[in-house]
């Protein structure tokens, strides 16, 4: 086994990239149990902060690094919550859907298309020059309502489908398969040989 920390502080990609990378030589540690505080995100895209996290993360650990840097893009928004997902309100998940919930008032049909994107990044060290990077995008519409109680974040208020389920109301399993995550966890799996 070979201990991977992962640059997070989120429990719900710990919890997802734990139960995709279960059966692969490496264990996933999260940063905090090892005495890593947060990085700070200054970039301006999701690869950039990914990278920022996980060179962080290796550094201060002197450990294979995995960073995960993810978000919500709506469209009709320009773009938001984007980088700024998880501060989006600056209150936490809930206060993040109650807001985006607001924000798209009056918005019907193709206006509410919005997408999840995950970018993962892989440094075998702090000073790696080839890291490896891994994307997936994930389409859908944002819900009128908040429906479900599975995964994290926004996916309450997430539609992944024309009968109008969110990303909350799927398995674990079923939204590895679907999801941002699922698809970057599956290249990276591919680019890693694991
Ligand atoms: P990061 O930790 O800066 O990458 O922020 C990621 C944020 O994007 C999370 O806090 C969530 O708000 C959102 N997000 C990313 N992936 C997901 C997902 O799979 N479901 C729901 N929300 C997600």
């Amino acid at each position: 086994m070979s201990t991977v920390v992962l640059a997070s502080g989120n429990r719900g990609k710990l919890r997802e990239l734990q139960h995709a990378l279960r059966d692969t030589p490496y264990n996933l540690v999260p940063q905090g149990e090892l005495g890593v505080p947060d990085a700070i995100e200054d970039g301006q895209t999701f690869i950039e902060n990914a990278l920022i996290k996980a060179r962080h993360g290796a550094r201060l650990t002197g450990k294979h690094a995995l960073a995960d840097d993810s978000g919500l893009v709506v469209p009709a928004l320009g773009g938001a919550p984007g980088i700024y997902s998880s501060r989006y309100s600056g209150k936490g998940d809930k206060a993040n859907n109650d807001k985006l919930l607001a924000a798209m008032a009056g918005y019907q049909g193709e206006q509410r298309r919005a997408w999840f994107i995950c970018v993962l990044v892989f440094l075998s060290s702090a000073d790696d020059p080839a890291p490896i990077v891994a994307e997936g995008r994930w389409h859908g519409f944002i819900a009128e309502d908040i429906r479900g109680e599975g995964g994290f974040g926004y996916d309450p208020i997430f539609v992944i489908d024309w009968q109008g389920r969110t990303a909350a109301e799927l398995s674990a399993d079923e939204k590895q398969t679907l999801s941002h995550r699922g698809q970057a966890i599956a290249a990276l799996r591919a680019k890693l040989g694991a």
